[in-house]
């Protein structure tokens, strides 16, 4: 296992929100090793005990479940180096001394990857390190196949066992769960087909406005910080054909199977099976009742450039070429500032056959992904047949309790030397495939961008 976490944009958001609790998760469960520690970096001017003082505060407040010794113990063994991430000299005096493998974790600005990696190309990693780099990986197919060429020459061709793009979202049990609900339910894998299912909801809906990171969302929009990853990612494993094993070359070429099978979007369809939109002025609701937050409309938002048309919604219905899917509408639709959150798929069957039920409401299953949804099942029955008198049939559980959090699991991959939860290459490069004749759309202005208040359902 590495031993040492180098943990690039070490005072952003991701690192103080999932990063540092998760690694304290991992230190509570007794998983890291002894002799773990982590070199922190970015670029504000810290000393180790000011850094250490920071993330003390940042896990009190988002690891507060976190036993507090196992908080302090990954404290103790944190260090901060101020580095200019996109300076080779800085970047070679952060690494100089270290010898044995790392895994280097880029927690940065998507736009510095480039940058940041041929830095540590130029500085030479230890044989065995390994470089983690966040989601997005790219801005569209060119630069991600690009990138994955870098990475490939700074690895000196190391391939995936060098390399991990993250989606953290593989490391939610509620995502691994799609993939055991079929495997363990003989009940399941007959129906899941297109002669059963007639369309697929992939919802990815947040009751939150910018809050804060236009730096970040508005160079990126909704279509390149959730679906061409996380959404994709939730796709394939549902219309995956099953894995033969469970090890990670199989797992990874089914799903790459499903990718491949979306067929992309030609220029003249963009404006019939996609929708962009932000959001308006509004209110967004208060989970506990209260009355609500005002939110400026997200053009008027700080650090936004109106001119750039950024979305805040997105929905695209995708058809897949394969004997299993053809014939089933894949629907993604993922957007801030809605009225409520809800990140679910949602299966929705044709109706009963027998023509004595034609009228009975279709069954639906839906699972929940992140969020307050859990895993139902709704099906039909009846108090009388004759006329027949329809009434829901609800199965519900609660989805299965993590024993880590996602980034938990993502960095004991990362730090165990596997890739189950790595996006592979191919995998990455295939979705970008999916994604980028919509962008070519959009940025033709083939459809427009319509609007929404804030807090409400969505664009009309
Ligand atoms: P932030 O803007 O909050 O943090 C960026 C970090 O990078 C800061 O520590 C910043 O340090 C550092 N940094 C920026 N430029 C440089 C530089 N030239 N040299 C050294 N350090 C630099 O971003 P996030 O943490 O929100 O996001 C990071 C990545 O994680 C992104 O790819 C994002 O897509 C991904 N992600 C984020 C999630 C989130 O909820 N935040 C969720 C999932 C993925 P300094 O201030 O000192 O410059």
């Amino acid at each position: 296992m590495i031993k040492t976490l180098v943990l690039l944009g070490a005072t952003g958001d991701l690192a103080g929100r999932f990063l540092l609790p998760a690694l304290a998760a991992l230190r509570a469960a007794d998983r890291l090793p002894d002799d773990f520690r982590v070199v922190a970096a970015a670029r504000e001017d810290l000393d180790d005990q000011a850094f250490q003082r920071t993330a003390a505060e940042r896990l009190e407040r988002h690891a507060p479940e976190v036993p507090a010794a196992a908080r302090a113990d990954l404290i103790r063994s944190v260090r901060y180096r101020r580095t200019e991430l996109t300076d080779p000299a800085s970047v070679g005096s952060l690494l100089s001394g270290v010898r044995q493998p790392v895994a280097v974790y880029l927690a940065l600005p998507p736009g510095l990857y480039t940058a940041v990696v041929t830095a540590l190309g130029s500085t030479g990693l230890p044989a065995g390190s390994r470089i983690a780099l966040e989601k997005p990986f790219g801005e569209d197919l060119d630069s991600a196949m690009a990138l994955n060429r870098l990475l490939d020459r700074v690895t000196h061709s190391a391939g995936e066992q060098a390399v991990f793009r993250v989606d953290h979202i593989l490391g939610l049990p509620t995502v691994q769960n799609l993939l055991a609900l079929r495997l363990a339910n003989r009940v399941l894998e007959p129906v899941w087909n297109s002669r059963h299912i007639e369309q697929i909801d992939i919802l990815w809906e947040e009751d939150l406005g910018l809050e804060g990171r236009a730096g970040y969302f508005d160079r990126s929009g909704t279509l390149r910080d959730v679906m061409q990853n996380h959404m994709l990612q939730v796709l394939s494993l549902i219309a995956m054909d099953l894995p033969t094993r469970l090890d990670e070359q199989a797992l990874r070429d089914r799903k790459l199977d499903a990718l491949c099978s979306v067929r992309p979007l030609r220029l003249d369809e963009a404006a019939s099976r996609t929708r962009r939109a932000r959001y308006t002025a509004g209110r967004l609701s208060d989970p506990a009742g209260g009355a609500g937050r005002a939110v400026p409309a997200y053009r008027d938002e700080d650090g936004v450039d109106a001119a750039r048309g950024t979305e805040t919604f997105a929905e695209i219905v995708l058809d897949l070429d394969s004997e299993r899917w053809s014939g089933t509408r894949f629907l993604l639709r993922a957007g801030k500032a809605l009225h409520r959150r809800r990140k679910q798929v949602t299966f929705r069957f044709r109706p009963a056959e027998h023509p004595s039920a034609h009228s009975a409401p279709a069954n639906e299953l839906r699972i929940g992904l992140d969020g307050p949804e859990d895993l139902a099942l709704h099906l039909t029955g009846g108090v009388s047949l004759n006329p027949p008198s329809w009434a829901p049939v609800t199965l519900a559980a609660a989805p299965p309790a993590a024993d880590l959090p996602a980034y938990g699991r993502v960095l004991l991959d990362v730090l165990s030397g596997g890739s189950t939860l790595s996006v592979r290459r191919d995998e990455a490069e295939a979705a970008w495939r999916v994604m980028t004749p919509v962008l070519a759309a959009w940025n033709a202005g083939l459809v427009p961008l319509e609007g929404y208040a804030a807090g409400s359902a969505g664009p009309p």
